[in-house]
């Protein structure tokens, strides 16, 4: 960790003591530990004249390689303002496996940009689920599951893994091999009810990517047998059709009312045309993170005290949106662009500032931007939500 980042840690845990004690003081209905009040204790990295960056190149990062294998993570380490949300970009050669681990402080959620992978989890009640994976499909685990991850087929397999918790590091997961190979052998033999020279073989460090053969197309049986969840880790978001569709793009969009399980991360992918908007808007109940698939953006973020800030995105970046600021993201090459977008929460809730105009009287637009109430009926009548090149189209 930097030298600025503990001490802006020490000054964030200072400040939050503070709030919370001013608050109690004040108030009989907050809570230690409620979110919706945490929420609301100012943090230090988003209180100063200027708002920080919300831009990490996470490609152009080096993270850690084994062998063609490697994971390039954005976590507050190396984007600070990204305390909601942490992301990984990882890449599986034939053959490799991501072993099994499990978080202990983060949910997973992945989008599989090339290639095909399998995924084995299983969750505490005994229940386990192996699924293949092709392009445009997710999964999502839920925190604390233990769960692998490996490359099918000859060819390599890259998915950007989105975890709820910004200090979660992928490379602080909770590894079967460290495990096992820091367990003296009589413990498992004991454990296990197996003479201890059964493990003289095992790794005695983290193998994080463990190296074999392909897997067979068909996955062996597990020792139990095949014990599938009541309710599925995958979903194929790119095999529908768009959630919506406008002149200007279109956005695919999943959270628990479409993929049960997925109850703490929801997810976008957002296509734009050459010059179009999605248009001025903040979530009320969410931090956005994002990864740039393809294309060139401009991301623009208003924080409140007049802070304005704006960062342009290349293929690869990942760009972070504190929950509640105000954003809009525009297409600004001469190609379509497409965003992955995570967001920490099981439903997804947005507000556009064209459906906020639309939904006040116009007096009140009058009075408060000082213009006559005439002027507000050339406004679009409901979210913009895309705007095209030329302007949103005005649907009633
Ligand atoms: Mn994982
Ligand atoms: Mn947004």
């Amino acid at each position: 960790m930097l030298a600025f980042e503990r001490r802006d840690l020490l000054t964030s845990a200072a400040a939050l003591a503070a709030a919370a004690t001013a608050t109690f003081a004040g108030s009989h209905s907050a809570h230690a530990g409620d979110p919706s009040f945490m929420n609301n204790v100012p943090d230090p990295l988003l209180a100063g004249k200027e708002l920080p960056t919300f831009k990490f190149a996470l490609e152009k990062s080096s993270g850690k390689a084994i062998g063609d294998s490697f994971g390039k993570e954005a976590t507050v380490e190396q984007l600070p303002i990204s305390k909601g949300i942490a992301g990984v970009s990882m890449r599986l050669e034939p053959g490799a496996m991501r072993e099994l681990h499990w978080h202990a402080t983060a949910a997973e959620w992945a989008f599989v940009l090339d290639g095909r992978v399998r995924t084995t989890v299983i969750d505490p009640r005994g229940y386990a689920e192996t699924n293949d994976f092709d392009p445009g499909d997710i999964w999502y685990f839920p925190r604390g599951h233990g769960h692998m991850l490996e490359c099918l087929g000859d060819k390599p397999c890259h998915f950007i893994l989105i975890f709820d918790n910004g200090y979660f590091s992928e490379f602080g997961t909770f590894s079967i091999t460290d495990w096992l190979g820091h367990t003296p052998k009589a413990l498992l033999a004991k454990n296990f009810g197996l003479p201890e020279s059964a493990f003289d073989g095992f790794p005695k460090d983290e193998v994080y990517f463990a190296r074999g053969k392909a897997p067979p197309a068909q996955p062996a049986k597990p020792l139990q047998g095949w014990k599938p969840p009541p309710q599925t880790h995958k979903y194929r978001l790119l095999a529908q059709p768009p959630h919506r569709v406008f002149k200007g793009g279109r956005e695919w969009r999943v959270d628990s009312t479409r993929f049960e399980i997925s109850k703490t991360i929801a997810g976008v992918i957002l296509d734009l045309e050459p010059g179009a908007l999605r248009e001025l808007h903040w979530h009320p109940t969410a931090d956005e993170w994002h990864y740039l698939i393809d294309g060139n953006i401009s991301v623009t973020m208003f924080g409140s005290h007049g802070r304005y800030r704006v960062e342009t995105l290349e293929k690869g970046d990942v760009g972070y949106i504190p929950q509640g600021y105000g954003h809009s993201i525009e297409n600004v090459a001469a190609k379509p662009c497409r965003v992955l977008i995570g967001f920490n929460t099981g439903v997804y809730e947005t507000i556009d500032l064209s459906q906020w105009i639309a939904g006040n009287p116009t007096d009140v637009l009058a009075t408060n931007f000082g213009q006559p109430a005439a002027l507000f009926e050339k406004f679009p009548k409901r979210d913009a939500f895309i705007a095209a090149k030329e302007g949103p189209e005005k649907a009633g």
